[in-house]
């Protein structure tokens, strides 16, 4: 699943291609993805010229010069594809295509179709409803110490639960909550409530920082900027890695290496040793 630094590493590809152009022909092939599109939305797309974009949590919107913003969000396996009209077959799972004035198609795949698409008028981006709940920004300014340690006070929930939370913080996902509390060296069990979000908070923004200068990085399917379809590699330094040696305590037998666990049904990797958690129970998987 895409993640906040792969989304906003798929706005920029979308941005150097589409900003400022018009789009001269749009194509909607089904009625629904997760959820139903707008039934106009070929229609209110069509003539309409491209003027800036936004990310807001995992969500991307085009704003177009009729006022409307196209708002999309990628679900578990959406990407988008750029290619010049007519150099390549259309791909199986094209839902929506556009085409601008420059000769470029652009199409949003989506074979699991967790995706959705809708219109929202500009001036009110924040009022649709998958927006007007979000917390803020993790990169924003807005986004202190001091803010999380107040959305974080008196709750008794794991710190790893809270911080997938999207109205304490919006578009943290599973891969770099992980990260963060490794480098912030805090127990992902830890009471919510009583974890140092002065170490905590710099290292989230680090380690989207850091992902989103590698250019995005994701498990599925993908797009990089320019048109070529890929994926991104990048260096998570505990997340899937149960087992290895732990980058910060290589050699060190008190860590044993990366560990891993479950918390609400999914994996959580850590440093027993510098996240001070009991040692990992054997895998049995060497
Ligand atoms: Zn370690």
């Amino acid at each position: 699943m895409p993640e906040l630094p792969e989304v906003e590493t798929v706005m920029r590809g979308m941005q150097a291609r589409l900003d400022g152009r018009v789009i001269i022909r749009a194509e909607v092939r089904r009625p629904d993805l997760r959820w139903a599109m707008p039934a106009n939305l070929a229609a209110r797309l069509t003539g309409a010229r491209v003027v800036g974009f936004r990310r807001r949590a995992k969500y991307i919107l085009m704003r177009l010069d009729n006022d409307d913003s196209v708002l999309l969000h990628l679900g578990m396996s959406g990407r988008i594809t750029l290619r010049p009209r007519g150099k390549n077959d259309p791909e199986l799972h094209e839902h929506v295509v556009l085409e601008t004035d420059d000769g470029w198609e652009v199409a949003f795949v989506d074979p699991r179709r967790f995706g959705s698409i809708d219109l929202v008028r500009t001036n009110y981006e924040d009022d649709h409803r998958l927006l007007a709940g979000l917390g803020p920004e993790p990169l924003s300014k807005f986004f202190t110490p001091k803010v999380l340690e107040t959305a974080l006070s008196g709750k008794r929930m794991p710190i790893k639960a809270a911080l997938l939370d999207q109205k304490l913080v919006a578009g943290l996902g599973n891969i770099y909550v992980c990260e963060a509390l490794y480098r912030a060296r805090i127990a992902p069990t830890a009471l919510a409530g009583t974890v140092p979000t002065r170490r905590l908070v710099p290292e989230i923004k680090a380690t989207l920082n850091e992902a989103i200068a590698d250019g995005g990085s994701t498990l599925r399917d993908y797009v990089q900027p320019g048109g070529e379809l890929g994926y991104f590699q990048h260096a998570w330094q505990v997340y899937g890695r149960e087992g290895e040696p732990c980058p910060a305590c290589p050699g060190k037998p008190e860590c044993g290496g990366v560990a891993r666990m479950v918390q609400s049904a999914r994996s959580t990797f850590y440093c027993p040793k510098l996240q001070n958690m009991p040692p990992a129970t054997p895998s049995g998987k060497g």
